[in-house]
């Protein structure tokens, strides 16, 4: 079956509780184990002192270590991308923050595309420094050749990729640096190539199927979907996912029951959502690139023939996504002028969320990076960024077209 028939049932028996149809909140810290050698035999597995029996399930212990939501949300979510496991967090910095944390160690490189969601930014140039963990960044157009000369001379364990990258939408091929990590690590692992799919996932592209090891979500995007709650999550097949849900166990940095239980609730309308913020922004983007006051319009659905960015497109991605960027005629007076008559999209960061946002980010969300970088990287003062909700498009068109007047 496809996922999203399954997403209301999918891993959860009604007769576990008196019949309910949905899977109900566990609010609970701790489990009751039937016997002392039950007890014995769930901590063995759950610590890794032994192997998985065949078809047994990791008894409940306490709910730093699993928890029903948590678990029943996993299997949910792992089959959207095709992966093995998969691990929830409470937030897209925490899942983020552990893979590094686990995979990289003092004296190792991480080659990382730019530009990256700021936190990420963040981590990479002013935290993993202070471990003695060096950042390398490149840009959308460099090749394999050029990669390698980059890492040249470091001990470069991991390649993490942000595809689309926000906010101007520029695609990275990943089968491309899934080659270069191949090629990449020391005589314990080659490199892990890390992908934070969170502009196009979990339904538009996957990752694990590019060559990807693990892929990274912020579930607060698109997977919460409500702008209501923050979460993480990373999947991944057996082996490296063992690793990441250890360190979460020593982290603590789970998610919670009630979170869980959210991202099970929006999960069910998942694809409904998805698809009609697609649909949406497509009209959108058209109607920006046809107005006299908009300079160049920043959706993957405008790719045409002949661009590579468009063949990274047609090899990666199904849909061109539901965030439209643009740069408006004049510079940073006109954008805020824009941003400040909108009345139906709310100003504010975030995506993927039912209600449209905008915002602006080079003095928003990538007001952190360095001017020279957001030069580089094309995100100036007229750059205005939208993410397109499920409202009714003509709504937004008009709101749009009045705040643009
Ligand atoms: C929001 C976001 C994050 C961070 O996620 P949080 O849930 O806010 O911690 C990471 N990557 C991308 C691409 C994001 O948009």
């Amino acid at each position: 079956m496809h996922p999203e028939s399954l997403m209301m049932s999918y891993g959860y028996k009604p007769e576990w509780s008196e019949g309910a149809v949905k899977c109900p909140i566990f609010q609970t810290s701790t489990f009751v184990f039937k016997s002392a050698q039950e007890g014995k035999e769930f901590f063995e597995l759950a610590y890794g002192k032994r192997e998985r029996n065949v078809g047994e399930q990791p008894g409940l212990i306490y709910s730093r270590l699993n928890n029903p939501d948590l678990q029943i949300l996993e299997e949910r979510l792992s089959l959207w991308d095709q992966a093995e496991e998969c691990c929830v967090f409470e937030s897209g910095m925490s899942a983020i923050s552990t893979v590094f944390l686990e995979f990289l160690r003092p004296g190792d490189a991480l080659l990382y595309s730019m530009p990256v969601y700021g936190g990420t930014d963040h981590f990479i140039n002013k935290v993993l420094p202070e471990y003695g963990i060096k950042g390398i960044g490149f840009t959308e157009n460099e090749t394999e050749d050029e990669l390698l000369a980059k890492a040249k001379g470091h001990q470069v364990k991991m390649v993490y990729v942000e595809s689309p990258a926000n906010p101007t939408n520029s695609l990275f091929d990943l089968e491309l640096c899934s080659k270069v990590a191949k090629q990449l690590g020391d005589k314990e692992s080659l490199a892990q190539l890390v992908v934070d799919n969170t502009y196009m996932g979990p339904l538009w592209q996957h990752p694990l199927q590019h060559g990807a090891d693990l892929v990274v979500y912020s579930a607060t995007k698109y997977i919460g979907g409500h702008s209501d709650l923050i979460a993480g999550a990373v999947l991944g097949n057996a082996k490296l996912m063992k690793r990441v849900r250890t360190l979460r166990t020593f982290l603590g940095n789970m998610a919670g029951p009630w979170t869980g239980w959210l991202l099970m609730r929006s999960l069910e309308t998942l694809k409904v959502r998805m698809t009609q913020q697609a649909e949406n922004a497509r009209n959108v983007a058209d109607f920006l690139k046809a107005h006299p006051k908009v300079e160049k319009v920043y959706f993957l659905g405008h790719l045409q023939e002949g661009d590579p960015q468009y063949e990274i497109f047609k090899k990666q991605l199904s849909c061109a996504g539901a965030m439209v960027s643009f740069d408006i005629k004049g510079g940073e007076r006109e954008a805020f002028g824009f941003l400040d008559n909108l009345k139906l999209f709310k100003l504010a960061v975030s995506l993927g969320s039912t209600e449209s946002l905008a915002q602006h980010p080079a003095t928003m969300t990538h007001s952190d990076v360095s001017d020279a970088d957001r030069k580089m990287l094309g995100i100036s003062e007229k750059l205005v960024r939208l993410s397109i909700g499920v409202e009714h498009y003509e709504d937004l068109i008009a709101d749009v077209s009045q705040a643009l007047e």
